[in-house]
């Protein structure tokens, strides 16, 4: 944990205690804070009282005595509309910060020689698997990295700051809006297409969010930034200003001259001006598919920046185990191969996955967003077969329109059988099953790792029954 002292004596609201909220709550008691701690929710409220956490209906305290609401990422800060308890901060002049903040500002107390190294990770797509593969690289290189932020470990439950400690950080639009004093060391921006509007009220918003990413950024930092799509390139162009980071662009699209390309998977590092081949993503068996080499090209960038040897930095590529739920092989049965893409929720994600393969079965469904599957059409001539699930089943398969084989299934459990069986009878070499719904999750699950974790709990149940024949006829 990394005890917040900079509240010691005084009064904290800290509203909203889930994974974030919670870490927070613990990190400024254990600073010396008084701490007044919120969530509507009955059970959040329990869980922080089984951690020692002084809970209190802050609806019901004086602002005035609060020296600063502590808000989690999850609640809206500025749009739709603000949230009643930030309206309420606002007025009475106490400052509104999220967990982030808070590390940023410890990191800025200690002398400069003593701060660990940031990087910071965002996009609107591949930010975890950038973040867990930049954390690996680092690790195998025998860096003291440590993975956290908007994945896995909330960033105040990490590792207490040391001054060679590379902290790899995963961070959200929201929690960046949060955010003012984070100094990255290396940025990354992987990519931006229109998601989460709501809460940035707008498209223009939500770059803005992203872009803070580079906020005190000096001339020694490096910005690595993606040029993939139109308004990272444009980010990208505009940011050569004496003072500001030197950015590293890199793409999966295109080569570049002074930059990192991973086209076609050939990774090349063209930094020091000559383009100098670095190794072949083919080698690096959980990183498939285009999208994965803009990360990779991303997670090479930044690795390098941090003074990793190509030569390191390709081998912690190549030893990465991948991320759960994420393009994940969850097995293969007669020569039928599973892959999970469970955290596919929206049509961008799950296009990456789509490419990946010239031929799928794909299953796809679920609580849809508002552009359904339409983004998608120029790929449909990839689906060998749609089994469709959840809420979405009849627009989509309207949208898949008449030639396309498509059955609606209703469940993942009936979508995975009939997948199969076409997959098994279709002659092709290695056939794909894909899960990548294109979908949120929850008219079925609690979330997508639970529709992940069911679907690998169905192709086990289907292995265990498709082996158990063969098993007695030996
Ligand atoms: P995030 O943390 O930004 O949500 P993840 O790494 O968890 O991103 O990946 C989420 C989904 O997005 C995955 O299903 C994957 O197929 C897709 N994806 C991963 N990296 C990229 C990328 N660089 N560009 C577009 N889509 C991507």
């Amino acid at each position: 944990m990394i005890p917040i002292t900079e509240y010691a004596g005084r009064d904290v609201a800290v509203y909203g205690l889930g994974r974030t909220g919670l870490s927070a709550a613990k990190a400024l008691t254990a600073g010396g804070a008084r701490v007044h701690a919120w969530d509507d929710g009955e059970a959040a409220r329990d869980r922080a009282e089984a951690a020692g956490i002084n809970v209190s209906d802050i609806n019901k305290r004086d602002w005035q005595r609060f020296s600063a609401l502590v808000l989690s990422p999850g609640i809206p800060y500025r749009f739709p509309q603000p949230h009643r308890l930030v309206r309420l901060a606002e007025m009475t002049g106490v400052p509104v910060v999220g967990d982030m903040e808070l590390f940023a500002r410890a990191v800025q107390t200690l002398p400069e020689k003593a701060r660990p190294k940031i990087v910071g990770i965002t996009g609107t797509n591949g930010k975890s698997t950038t973040t867990a593969l930049i954390g690996h690289i680092l690790k195998e290189a025998g860096r003291d990295a440590r993975i956290g932020g908007n994945i896995g470990t909330g960033v105040l439950d990490m590792a207490s700051l040391h001054a060679n400690a590379v902290y790899v950080l995963e961070l959200s639009s929201y929690q960046l809006d949060l955010c003012e004093s984070l100094h990255c060391d290396v940025s990354v921006l992987l990519n931006i297409s229109p998601d989460h509007l709501d809460r940035h009220g707008g498209m223009e918003g939500y770059i803005e969010a992203k872009k803070r990413i580079f906020l005190n950024q000096r001339s020694r930092d490096v910005a690595v930034v993606g040029i993939d799509d139109a308004v990272t390139q444009s980010i990208a162009m505009g940011r050569s200003r004496p003072g500001e980071a030197r950015v590293v662009p890199i793409s999966s699209e295109f080569g570049l001259a002074g930059g990192v390309s991973a086209v076609d998977g050939h990774l090349f590092d063209s930094t020091g001006g000559q383009a100098i081949r670095v190794g072949d993503l083919a080698e690096a068996e959980s990183l498939p598919g285009r999208h994965n080499y803009q990360n990779a090209a991303a997670a090479y960038a930044t690795c390098q920046a941090l003074g990793v040897a190509p030569g390191r930095i390709m081998a912690g590529l190549r030893s990465f185990g991948g991320l759960p739920h994420r393009m994940e092989r969850v097995g293969e049965i007669d020569g039928v191969r599973f892959i999970n893409d469970s955290k596919a929720t929206n049509a961008q994600a799950a296009e990456q996955a789509l490419k990946t393969w010239p031929k799928v079965h794909w299953i796809a469904g679920g609580m849809p967003k508002a552009e359904g599957i339409e983004p998608l059409a120029p790929l449909f001539d990839r689906i060998a077969g749609a089994y469709l699930i959840g809420e979405s089943q009849d627009a989509f398969a309207k949208t898949l329109g008449p030639d396309l084989p498509v059955t609606k299934c209703g469940t993942l459990e009936a979508a995975t059988q009939a997948a199969f069986d076409a997959a098994k009878a279709s002659g092709e070499p290695n056939p794909i099953v894909l899960l990548s719904p294109a979908c949120a999750s929850f008219d079925q699950y609690k979330d997508f790792e639970a529709r992940g974790d069911a679907f690998r709990a169905i192709v086990k149940r289907l292995a265990e029954r498709t082996s158990a024949p063969a098993a007695e006829a030996v």
